[in-house]
């Protein structure tokens, strides 16, 4: 892994480094590119001027690992709030949730997981929308498969996250090509071992290339999230090759990242989702992004060495 890439990641579970990120008033508007805010209120806002753009949207309520039962709550109150909000506000038809389970209990007890991703199932239904259930490190990547299909049982629109950089993930995404299974392929942000990732970038590429390729022959409805310019032309070939139309499957970006290149897609006739992250633990999102380009860290380290 790129050295740098690892210093990030490791910074990212440090408290002195986060409280002097927290505290420097120039990164607040470096947080701000990435981020829609901390409340439900900056969320619906953001929500509401990309879907007038013609971007659709998922949101992420900030906060991961959690291993106290009361955080999972607070975490789906959170997301029931913000259901009910993008319902009231008209927003549901071009809006969805990503949740993560670690956030919601996975690292206590699986069940305890399943429960409040149904509890947050069950509102996305009520609202008018859907959930993506985010995959993290690859130690969960079962136990979150298994949540899914579960939750898929009553709830067959829930969708998944397939990382590409995962050696397992060709297989996965052959076992999740039924009709209308939705499936969102990344490349994967965790630092993960050669036991049971790829490393090098290019096979990383063509590992993610294998996986466009068994998604659209399927009868699914893929997602693919990517930046990556190469990738999106394949993407948009192999499209053609397998005659799916705009609507048959979707492009997906984060929030702040090459917004004029989600625009040019959806003018194109795409559904285009970016991905809206919010609320108050911004702080591993950001780094995980920092880690992901340097120049994104140059900016940042810009803004830091101004606070004074
Ligand atoms: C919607 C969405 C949901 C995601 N969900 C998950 C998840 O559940 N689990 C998970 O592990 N990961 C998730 N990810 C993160 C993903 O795994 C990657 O870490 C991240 O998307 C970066 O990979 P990339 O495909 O953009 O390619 P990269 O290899 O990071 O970038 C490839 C190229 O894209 C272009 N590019 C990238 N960033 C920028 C930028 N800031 N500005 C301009 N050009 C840029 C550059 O040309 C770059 O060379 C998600 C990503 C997206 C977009």
């Amino acid at each position: 892994m790129n050295p740098l890439r690892s210093l990030i990641l490791a910074a990212a579970g440090n408290d002195a480094i986060r409280n002097l990120v927290a505290k420097a008033p120039l990164s607040r508007d470096v947080v701000r590119r990435f981020v829609a805010g901390e409340t439900t209120a900056e969320a619906i806002e953001v929500t509401r001027t990309l879907v007038a753009s013609g971007v659709s949207v998922t949101l992420d309520y900030l906060g991961e690992d959690t291993t106290d039962a009361s955080l999972a709550e607070q975490t789906v109150q959170s997301y029931l709030t913000l259901l009910d909000q993008l319902h009231e506000q008209g927003l549901s038809a071009s809006a969805e949730v990503s949740v993560k389970l670690s956030a919601v209990g996975q690292a206590l007890d699986e069940t305890l997981a399943l429960d409040n991703a149904s509890r947050i199932c069950a509102a996305a239904e009520q609202s008018g929308t859907t959930v993506t259930l985010d995959m993290e490190d690859h130690t969960t990547t079962d136990s979150t498969l298994r949540v899914l299909a579960e939750l898929r049982r009553t709830w067959p629109w829930v969708g998944a996250v397939l990382q590409a950089y995962l050696h397992r993930t060709q297989d996965d995404c052959a076992h999740l090509t039924g009709q209308g299974s939705r499936v969102r392929l990344c490349k994967g942000a965790y630092a993960e071992p050669a036991s049971v990732a790829f490393d090098a970038g290019h096979e990383v590429d063509l590992s993610y290339v294998r996986c466009v390729n068994t998604l659209l022959a399927g009868d699914g409805y893929p997602m693919f999230a990517t930046h990556d310019p190469r990738l999106i032309r394949v993407i948009a070939e192999r499209a053609k090759w397998f005659d799916r139309k705009p609507g048959t499957f979707e492009y997906q970006m984060l929030y702040g990242i090459r917004p004029d290149e989600q625009l040019r897609l959806a003018r194109e006739g795409h559904t285009v989702r970016a991905y809206v992250p919010y609320g108050e633990q911004w702080y591993g999102y950001l780094m995980r992004r920092l880690a992901e380009r340097p120049a994104n860290t140059a900016f940042f380290l810009r803004a830091l060495a101004s606070r004074s």
